[in-house]
């Protein structure tokens, strides 16, 4: 059940004043079992006992009032001014990191797309030189939308790679060079130590880690490691289309403590919208 249905259930509850704790206890259910971590669950009911403080006992609509303020005060601390639009260094450089299947290389080609959409010129670095897969991916991703991509055999530098990315956009005068990166586990030394060196070599403006919504809790371990590593500046949430609860998407606001660019809501090219705290939570609460 997602957690729109959940509070809709809620809300068919007794009409009764009730009390604070009371309700806070229904939540708490209702927050986990949507997938919303223990901490960040924990975070929210404090938030609501201290808003109903002086209440003491309050109806459901009022309750479910108040959650929606603080769902959407956490979503809103994740909102950054910055636009990738808005960028003039040329080429401006964006490094995307993240585990396998967080959906890293399609959201390379999706963030290629929305730029290529806005009158935008991009090159596309295949330094996830580890898997052939990967390298196929990304070059019939770059056939599609028309973009060159720089690629050498399986198994060569990937600081090399993107290194020839960022000189071919330099060479060309083009706005973006977009580099994808292998994603083994992230327990896996060598791979954080080759992407300390491809940051190094690459200097990138804007580095992004990609986030599964179905794995948030992982997720947010697994950023953990990448924030002491490498460090990054923000995120893509990708599969918000398949995260049937609703719920990590308050945890990944709440416990990252980074800005969210876009959500992935699909896997086509256009599935792909700005991130908005707004249309989260009229999802949620309409
Ligand atoms: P990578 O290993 O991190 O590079 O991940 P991929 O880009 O290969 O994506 C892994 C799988 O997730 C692929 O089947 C993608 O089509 C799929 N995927 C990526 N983003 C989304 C999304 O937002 N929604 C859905 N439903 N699937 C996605």
């Amino acid at each position: 059940m997602s957690l729109k249905d959940r509070l809709k259930s809620f809300f068919r509850g007794s009409s009764d004043l009730l009390k604070i704790d009371d309700l806070a206890d229904e939540f708490f259910n209702i927050l986990l079992e949507s997938d919303v971590s223990l901490e960040t669950t924990e975070y929210i009911l404090n938030e609501f006992r201290k808003m109903g403080a002086e209440k003491k006992r309050i109806r459901r609509e009022d309750a479910i009032g108040m959650l929606k303020v603080i769902l959407k005060k956490i979503l809103d601390n994740a909102k950054t001014d910055f636009n990738i639009l808005g960028q003039t260094k040329k080429p401006f450089i964006i490094l995307f990191i993240g585990i396998n299947g967080t959906g890293k290389t399609t959201t390379v080609a999706k963030v290629s797309n929305y730029l290529l959409n806005h009158g935008k010129t991009v090159a596309l670095g295949a330094s996830d030189t580890f898997r052939a897969g990967a390298i196929e991916q990304l070059k019939i991703h770059g056939e599609n939308l028309g973009v060159r991509v720089i690629y050498q055999g399986m198994g060569s530098d990937p600081s090399a790679v993107a290194f020839d990315t960022i000189e071919h956009a330099r060479a060309r005068n083009l706005d973006y060079a977009i580099i994808d990166t292998a994603g083994r586990m992230q327990t896996n030394r060598n791979l954080m130590e080759e992407m300390k060196k491809i940051k190094r070599i690459s200097k990138p403006d804007l580095t992004i880690l990609t986030v599964d919504a179905l794995a948030a809790n992982d997720a947010i371990e697994q950023a953990a490691t990448f924030k002491k590593e490498i460090g990054f500046d923000g995120l893509i949430v990708n599969k918000l289309d398949t995260d049937a609860r609703g719920g990590s998407i308050f945890s990944i606001a709440h416990q990252f403590r980074k800005p969210i660019y876009f959500l992935g809501t699909g896997q086509n090219l256009d599935d792909l919208v700005p991130y908005d705290p707004d249309f989260i939570i009229n999802k949620i609460f309409s």
